[in-house]
Protein backbone atom coordinates (compact mmCIF):
# COMPACT_ATOMS: atom_id res chain seq x y z
CA UNK A 1 0.00 0.00 0.00
CA UNK A 2 1.09 3.55 -0.82
CA UNK A 3 1.75 6.10 1.41
CA UNK A 4 -1.17 8.22 -0.08
CA UNK A 5 -3.26 5.29 0.60
CA UNK A 6 -2.00 4.97 3.96
CA UNK A 7 -3.00 8.40 4.48
CA UNK A 8 -6.69 8.37 3.00
CA UNK A 9 -7.20 5.38 4.76
CA UNK A 10 -5.71 7.11 8.22
CA UNK A 11 -7.94 9.95 7.87
CA UNK A 12 -11.22 8.11 6.92
CA UNK A 13 -10.48 5.76 10.05
CA UNK A 14 -10.41 9.23 11.88
CA UNK A 15 -13.03 10.37 11.03
CA UNK A 16 -15.35 7.30 11.21
CA UNK A 17 -13.70 7.52 14.80
CA UNK A 18 -15.27 10.79 15.53
CA UNK A 19 -18.33 10.68 14.00
CA UNK A 20 -19.51 7.42 16.20
CA UNK A 21 -17.94 9.47 19.17
CA UNK A 22 -20.02 12.75 18.46
CA UNK A 23 -22.94 10.43 17.57
CA UNK A 24 -22.79 8.67 21.24
CA UNK A 25 -22.18 12.09 23.16
CA UNK A 26 -25.43 13.68 21.33
CA UNK A 27 -27.59 10.85 21.46
CA UNK A 28 -30.56 10.50 23.83
CA UNK A 29 -30.41 7.15 25.74
CA UNK A 30 -32.92 5.78 28.37
CA UNK A 31 -33.15 2.68 30.65
CA UNK A 32 -36.71 0.68 31.15
CA UNK A 33 -36.94 -1.03 34.49
CA UNK A 34 -38.98 -3.78 35.66
CA UNK A 35 -39.97 -4.62 38.77
CA UNK A 36 -41.39 -7.22 40.51
CA UNK A 37 -41.06 -10.31 38.15
CA UNK A 38 -40.84 -12.98 36.78
CA UNK A 39 -44.82 -12.51 36.31
CA UNK A 40 -44.86 -15.66 34.84
CA UNK A 41 -47.99 -13.98 33.36
CA UNK A 42 -46.48 -11.51 31.04
CA UNK A 43 -42.71 -12.50 31.30
CA UNK A 44 -42.75 -13.95 27.65
CA UNK A 45 -44.84 -11.57 25.99
CA UNK A 46 -42.59 -8.89 27.16
CA UNK A 47 -39.32 -10.28 26.44
CA UNK A 48 -40.78 -11.19 23.10
CA UNK A 49 -41.72 -7.61 22.37
CA UNK A 50 -38.20 -6.09 23.61
CA UNK A 51 -36.45 -8.48 21.25
CA UNK A 52 -38.07 -7.67 17.95
CA UNK A 53 -37.52 -4.16 19.13
CA UNK A 54 -33.82 -4.66 19.85
CA UNK A 55 -34.30 -3.53 23.33
CA UNK A 56 -32.13 -4.51 26.46
CA UNK A 57 -34.02 -3.57 29.76
CA UNK A 58 -33.24 -3.71 33.85
CA UNK A 59 -35.12 -6.64 35.49
CA UNK A 60 -35.67 -6.21 39.32
CA UNK A 61 -36.09 -9.60 40.39
CA UNK A 62 -37.89 -11.14 43.70
CA UNK A 63 -36.64 -13.80 45.18
CA UNK A 64 -39.85 -15.57 45.60
CA UNK A 65 -41.26 -15.28 41.92
CA UNK A 66 -37.95 -16.46 41.22
CA UNK A 67 -38.44 -19.45 42.67
CA UNK A 68 -41.52 -19.90 40.62
CA UNK A 69 -40.33 -19.48 37.58
CA UNK A 70 -36.70 -20.08 37.58
CA UNK A 71 -37.20 -20.82 33.68
CA UNK A 72 -38.60 -16.92 33.27
CA UNK A 73 -35.74 -15.63 35.58
CA UNK A 74 -32.86 -17.48 33.58
CA UNK A 75 -34.19 -16.43 29.76
CA UNK A 76 -34.73 -12.87 31.17
CA UNK A 77 -30.88 -13.14 32.14
CA UNK A 78 -29.89 -15.03 28.54
CA UNK A 79 -31.38 -12.63 26.48
CA UNK A 80 -29.02 -10.20 27.88
CA UNK A 81 -31.06 -8.20 29.87
CA UNK A 82 -29.71 -6.92 33.35
CA UNK A 83 -30.95 -8.40 36.78
CA UNK A 84 -31.12 -6.46 40.41
CA UNK A 85 -32.30 -7.64 43.46
CA UNK A 86 -35.54 -6.31 44.45
CA UNK A 87 -35.59 -8.28 47.68
CA UNK A 88 -36.61 -11.98 48.14
CA UNK A 89 -40.19 -11.31 49.89
CA UNK A 90 -41.37 -7.69 48.59
CA UNK A 91 -41.49 -6.78 52.00
CA UNK A 92 -40.62 -3.03 53.03
CA UNK A 93 -37.33 -2.55 54.43
CA UNK A 94 -38.16 0.11 56.59
CA UNK A 95 -40.29 -1.89 58.99
CA UNK A 96 -37.50 -5.09 59.29
CA UNK A 97 -34.76 -5.09 61.58
CA UNK A 98 -31.15 -4.95 59.79
CA UNK A 99 -30.87 -8.74 60.06
CA UNK A 100 -34.14 -9.50 58.77
CA UNK A 101 -32.84 -7.24 55.66
CA UNK A 102 -29.54 -8.92 55.42
CA UNK A 103 -31.08 -11.97 55.37
CA UNK A 104 -34.04 -11.44 52.65
CA UNK A 105 -31.23 -9.90 50.54
CA UNK A 106 -29.16 -12.58 51.16
CA UNK A 107 -32.20 -15.39 49.74
CA UNK A 108 -32.89 -13.06 47.09
CA UNK A 109 -29.16 -13.60 45.75
CA UNK A 110 -29.07 -17.27 46.41
CA UNK A 111 -31.92 -17.73 44.47
CA UNK A 112 -30.86 -15.59 41.31
CA UNK A 113 -27.73 -17.14 41.37
CA UNK A 114 -29.55 -20.21 41.10
CA UNK A 115 -31.77 -19.44 38.43
CA UNK A 116 -29.48 -17.72 36.47
CA UNK A 117 -25.52 -18.56 37.11
CA UNK A 118 -24.98 -14.92 37.33
CA UNK A 119 -25.24 -12.84 40.86
CA UNK A 120 -27.41 -9.39 40.71
CA UNK A 121 -25.27 -6.65 40.16
CA UNK A 122 -27.73 -3.77 41.27
CA UNK A 123 -30.35 -3.20 44.33
CA UNK A 124 -33.61 -1.66 44.09
CA UNK A 125 -35.37 -2.13 47.90
CA UNK A 126 -38.95 -2.34 47.39
CA UNK A 127 -41.24 0.89 47.38
CA UNK A 128 -37.88 2.64 47.05
CA UNK A 129 -37.56 2.55 50.84
CA UNK A 130 -34.10 2.52 52.22
CA UNK A 131 -31.34 3.49 55.05
CA UNK A 132 -28.04 3.42 53.17
CA UNK A 133 -26.44 2.78 56.65
CA UNK A 134 -28.58 -0.30 56.76
CA UNK A 135 -28.04 -1.27 53.48
CA UNK A 136 -24.38 -0.81 53.96
CA UNK A 137 -23.89 -3.75 56.94
CA UNK A 138 -25.44 -6.44 54.56
CA UNK A 139 -24.76 -9.11 52.64
CA UNK A 140 -25.52 -6.12 49.26
CA UNK A 141 -23.29 -3.16 50.17
CA UNK A 142 -21.43 -3.80 47.09
CA UNK A 143 -24.12 -3.46 45.34
CA UNK A 144 -25.26 0.34 43.74
CA UNK A 145 -29.23 1.29 44.46
CA UNK A 146 -30.72 2.16 42.00
CA UNK A 147 -34.12 4.11 42.54
CA UNK A 148 -36.05 5.65 39.38
CA UNK A 149 -36.70 9.19 37.73
CA UNK A 150 -40.14 8.75 35.92
CA UNK A 151 -42.39 6.25 37.52
CA UNK A 152 -46.18 6.40 35.90
CA UNK A 153 -47.58 4.33 38.81
CA UNK A 154 -48.42 1.38 36.02
CA UNK A 155 -49.21 -0.72 39.09
CA UNK A 156 -52.51 0.93 39.91
CA UNK A 157 -53.92 2.60 37.14
CA UNK A 158 -54.21 -0.56 34.50
CA UNK A 159 -54.37 1.68 31.77
CA UNK A 160 -51.84 1.65 29.08
CA UNK A 161 -52.84 4.92 27.89
CA UNK A 162 -52.40 6.91 30.92
CA UNK A 163 -49.07 5.04 31.32
CA UNK A 164 -47.81 6.09 27.92
CA UNK A 165 -49.13 9.53 28.21
CA UNK A 166 -47.38 10.02 31.55
CA UNK A 167 -43.88 8.24 30.68
CA UNK A 168 -43.86 10.69 27.68
CA UNK A 169 -45.07 13.39 29.14
CA UNK A 170 -41.79 13.68 31.87
CA UNK A 171 -39.30 11.08 29.83
CA UNK A 172 -35.72 12.96 28.73
CA UNK A 173 -32.08 11.97 28.20
CA UNK A 174 -30.84 10.23 30.88
CA UNK A 175 -33.87 8.89 32.85
CA UNK A 176 -34.56 6.28 34.51
CA UNK A 177 -38.20 4.46 33.84
CA UNK A 178 -39.94 2.55 36.41
CA UNK A 179 -42.56 0.13 35.17
CA UNK A 180 -43.84 -3.61 36.48
CA UNK A 181 -44.32 -6.80 34.36
CA UNK A 182 -47.41 -7.59 36.18
CA UNK A 183 -49.86 -6.50 33.83
CA UNK A 184 -51.12 -6.37 30.15
CA UNK A 185 -51.35 -3.08 30.27
CA UNK A 186 -47.72 -2.50 31.57
CA UNK A 187 -46.38 -4.34 28.96
CA UNK A 188 -48.30 -2.63 26.28
CA UNK A 189 -47.65 0.26 27.35
CA UNK A 190 -43.61 -0.67 27.52
CA UNK A 191 -43.79 -1.36 23.80
CA UNK A 192 -46.15 1.77 22.90
CA UNK A 193 -42.96 3.75 25.04
CA UNK A 194 -40.38 2.09 23.14
CA UNK A 195 -41.93 2.59 19.70
CA UNK A 196 -42.36 6.25 20.42
CA UNK A 197 -39.50 6.98 22.14
CA UNK A 198 -37.01 5.17 19.41
CA UNK A 199 -38.85 7.48 16.85
CA UNK A 200 -38.00 10.52 18.80
CA UNK A 201 -34.17 8.96 18.26
CA UNK A 202 -33.85 7.71 21.55
CA UNK A 203 -31.48 4.28 22.87
CA UNK A 204 -32.75 1.67 25.09
CA UNK A 205 -29.71 1.13 27.02
CA UNK A 206 -29.17 -1.38 30.85
CA UNK A 207 -28.49 1.07 34.04
CA UNK A 208 -25.28 0.02 34.09
CA UNK A 209 -24.63 1.12 30.59
CA UNK A 210 -27.04 4.16 30.90
CA UNK A 211 -24.42 5.23 33.45
CA UNK A 212 -21.80 4.15 31.81
CA UNK A 213 -22.31 6.50 28.89
CA UNK A 214 -22.80 9.44 31.07
CA UNK A 215 -19.28 9.17 32.31
CA UNK A 216 -19.78 7.56 35.83
CA UNK A 217 -18.55 4.41 37.06
CA UNK A 218 -21.51 2.79 39.41
CA UNK A 219 -20.33 2.47 43.24
CA UNK A 220 -21.79 0.38 45.81
CA UNK A 221 -23.92 1.32 48.16
CA UNK A 222 -24.24 5.10 46.24
CA UNK A 223 -28.08 5.85 45.43
CA UNK A 224 -28.46 7.10 41.50
CA UNK A 225 -32.54 7.96 40.23
CA UNK A 226 -31.19 9.64 37.12
CA UNK A 227 -28.09 10.02 34.79
CA UNK A 228 -26.95 13.25 33.55
CA UNK A 229 -25.93 12.78 29.93
CA UNK A 230 -25.30 16.28 27.78
CA UNK A 231 -26.71 16.68 24.20
ZN1 LIG B 1 -41.74 -3.63 43.78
Amino acid sequence: MGKHCLCVLLCVLLLWGSVGRAEAKNGKYVALTFDDGPSGAFTRELLAGLKERGVKATFFLCGYRVDQYPKLAAQIAREGHEIGTHSDAHKFFGKMSQWEIDRDLAASVEKIRKATGKDPTLLRPPGGIYSRSVLGKTCCKELPIILWSVDPDDWCCNNSNTVVQRVLSQTKSGDVILLHELSESSVQAAFRIIDELQGQGYTFVTVSQLAKLSGKELVGGEVYSRFRIDN
